[in-house]
């Protein structure tokens, strides 16, 4: 009987990995030949006249051209945005400007397929991914935002809250359009003006929402969207006219944001890489926490800035856990995006895949053990098997630097005191993960790890109520939730 059993499981996971292909359709999203720049309400053309392509990673095929702006264009999107700030958006009623914020998030809503197929092609994410998770999170956080627009002395109280005037906002690549979220909800619910930048390689649902907010009649010049590469962001930072930065990216461009507003009265909010540790105690729910550890890491091609990209096992389920994940990696569909059964998309770039790819021969060479799913990869396009390391030491660069990439280092450990000391051995402190059946154990490490979200017995999950950021060189300053209202505010 337990014999056929496991015959059963090893046939099941044969045919769970020969799906027939379940592609999305493409016909929703309709994406131009050509973006220019959202400046007062209006695209315009560049005054630089250049433009660059973004591309679809999981092809390599072009898919539209978009503008570079220059740091003239950034000083007429500041220019709008201040206009709009003094005439318009800093005398309206609260509760009027939270009707705009409605109406842009119910047209999210609307446009939901649309956009979660655009943010797909550009970035080479799962469709799953972008159509469950990015969208809804993204018209989430515009209706929870416009909630609160007319009740900040609420979310205040005794103190006299105010704009603090236009906010320069820069974001990555790796949830190009939940992170636009993440900076215009927030900034436009609190009185202030918006200049955005998306990220060069993911710049295009950033302009279907510039689309969207332009049909919206949101006043010309409360979001200005504009495009460009690293140059294009630091135009913005250096503007002079500008009260506050908020930077979401690497911690590397985070430190050079932090030396160039020093001496200025600019606000900044950094939030910036991670290398997350995810923790298996041997009481844990064995299987969720397997699942776990593959959501935290393989799912969204390691792209997640709170990645649980390191693992520590406690050594007497060292084996079972390790059995279990690696027959769950051999499971996952690594693909075509667009395909409702891929688990692990294209990764984002060819720079991308390259730094990853340098992260896997660095893991190699310090003698690592690497196991690496079997699974084909397609011929065009960047893509990556999931991969883990054991064997790892404290010092290794596998688990001391942000690969962000399928690549999760395991470690082993003993005692909570051990592994507390262990995982906090990192520069980074964004995300944690534990699991153990007991609240006693939860409550003892959520208390000791220095990491500003720390998930138990379940991972990456995210909410627009719940603040999110970091401490140590993940950077400073929260979003979500009331602390997100605060990092656009003098109180
Ligand atoms: P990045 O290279 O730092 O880029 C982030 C943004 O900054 C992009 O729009 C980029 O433009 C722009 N930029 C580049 N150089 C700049 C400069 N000198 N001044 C101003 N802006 C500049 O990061 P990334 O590779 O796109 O994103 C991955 C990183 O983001 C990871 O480290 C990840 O952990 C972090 N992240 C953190 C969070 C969080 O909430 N803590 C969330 C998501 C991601 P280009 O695209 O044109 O280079
Ligand atoms: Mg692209």
């Amino acid at each position: 009987m337990a014999k056929a059993a496991k015959n059963n499981t090893s046939k099941l996971k044969f045919d769970t990995i020969n799906y027939a292909p379940a592609p999305e359709s493409k016909s929703s999203a309709k994406i131009e030949a050509q973006y220019d720049l959202f400046i007062n309400g209006k695209f315009e053309k560049p005054s630089s006249k250049k433009y660059f392509d973004t591309i679809n990673p999981a092809t390599e095929e072009k898919l539209s051209s978009v503008a570079d702006a220059n740091a003239a264009d950034v000083d007429k999107a500041v220019k709008a945005a201040r206009t709009a700030y003094d005439k318009v958006w800093s005398k309206m009623p609260a509760k009027e400007r939270a009707k705009y914020i409605y109406r842009i998030a119910r047209m999210i809503q609307e446009r939901a397929r649309e956009f979660a197929v655009i943010e797909t092609l550009d970035g080479g994410k799962p469709i799953r991914e972008s159509r469950d998770i990015d969208v809804p999170l993204v018209a989430n956080h515009f209706f929870y935002y416009a909630g609160w627009a007319d009740k900040l002395e609420y979310a205040f109280p005794n103190r006299s809250p105010k704009s603090l005037g236009v906010a320069g906002q820069i974001i990555p690549w790796n949830f190009p359009l939940l992170m636009a979220a993440w900076k215009i909800a927030p900034a436009l619910a609190t009185g202030n003006t918006v200049v955005l930048k998306p990220a060069e390689t993911t710049p295009l649902t950033a302009l279907k929402l510039a689309e969207i907010i332009q049909e919206s009649d949101l006043p010309p010049g409360v979001v200005n969207i504009i495009t460009g590469a690293g140059a294009t962001g630091a135009a913005i930072v250096n503007h002079p006219d500008i009260n506050k930065i908020a930077f979401t990216g690497s911690t590397e461009v985070g430190k050079l944001i932090q030396r160039a507003v020093a001496g200025t009265d600019k606000k900044v909010t950094l939030e910036l890489g991670g290398k997350a540790a995810n923790i298996i105690f041997e009481d844990a729910p064995i299987d969720q926490a397997v699942e776990g550890i593959i959501n935290g890491i393989y799912f969204n091609q390691g792209h997640v800035c709170c990645a649980g990209s390191r693992l520590f096992v406690q050594e007497s389920v060292y084996k079972e856990v390790m059995r279990k994940l690696k027959d769950r990696i051999a499971t996952l569909i690594v693909g075509d995006p667009m395909d409702k059964n891929t688990d692990v998309g294209a990764i984002n770039s060819k720079q991308q895949l390259e730094t990853i790819h340098k992260y896997i021969n660095i893991g190699k060479k310090e003698g690592l053990e690497i196991f690496e799913s079997s699974c084909a990869l397609p011929k065009k396009g960047f893509f990556c098997r999931p991969t883990l390391f054991t064997n790892v030491a404290q010092s290794s660069r596998i688990a001391q630097e942000e690969i962000f990439g399928p690549v999760l280092a395991i470690q082993t450990f003993r005692t909570d005191d051990e592994v507390i000391e262990k995982a906090n051995n990192t520069p980074f402190g964004l995300s944690a993960g534990v699991w153990t059946d007991k609240g006693s154990k939860i409550f003892n490490l959520t208390t000791k790890l220095r990491a500003g979200v720390i998930w138990a017995n379940t991972y990456n999950k995210f909410d627009p109520t719940s603040p999110f950021g970091g401490y140590k060189e993940s950077g400073f300053g929260r979003e979500g939730g009331l602390h997100g209202l605060g990092a656009y505010l003098n109180v």
